[in-house]
């Protein structure tokens, strides 16, 4: 199992992989493996390569690049959340579930 580090720069300097390509691609499968590779807004479980790493804050709404703003998602919840308010989307989609509480001690 890969370690979960902030960012993919952690990766390049413990020296877990030598190129930055890698380090991105550790980074996001460390994402997916620490969430038991479920879609944290549906709780579906995929395959790796079928989830794709959503932004809890949208980065066109000043959302950073790091761990504790990244979640995995399947390709329909990623896009159909968007850059919409996650919360309130998830809310409005699947009504109260215990994953927004996974999600809430994620991001704080
Ligand atoms: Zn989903």
């Amino acid at each position: 199992m890969t370690p979960l580090l902030p960012n993919p720069d952690y990766y390049l300097h413990n020296l877990i992989t030598m190129t930055s390509s890698e380090s991105k691609r550790l980074w996001r499968r460390a994402i997916k493996e620490h969430f038991n590779c479920q879609c944290v807004y549906c709780g579906g479980t995929y395959e790796l390569q079928q989830l794709t790493i959503d932004h809890v804050r949208p980065k066109c709404k000043g959302g950073r690049d790091i761990a504790s703003n990244v979640v995995p998602s399947c390709r329909r919840c990623n896009q159909e959340k968007g850059s919409k308010n996650w919360l309130d989307w998830m809310r409005s989609t699947f009504g109260i579930t215990d994953r927004e509480h996974t999600i809430l001690s994620h991001i704080r």
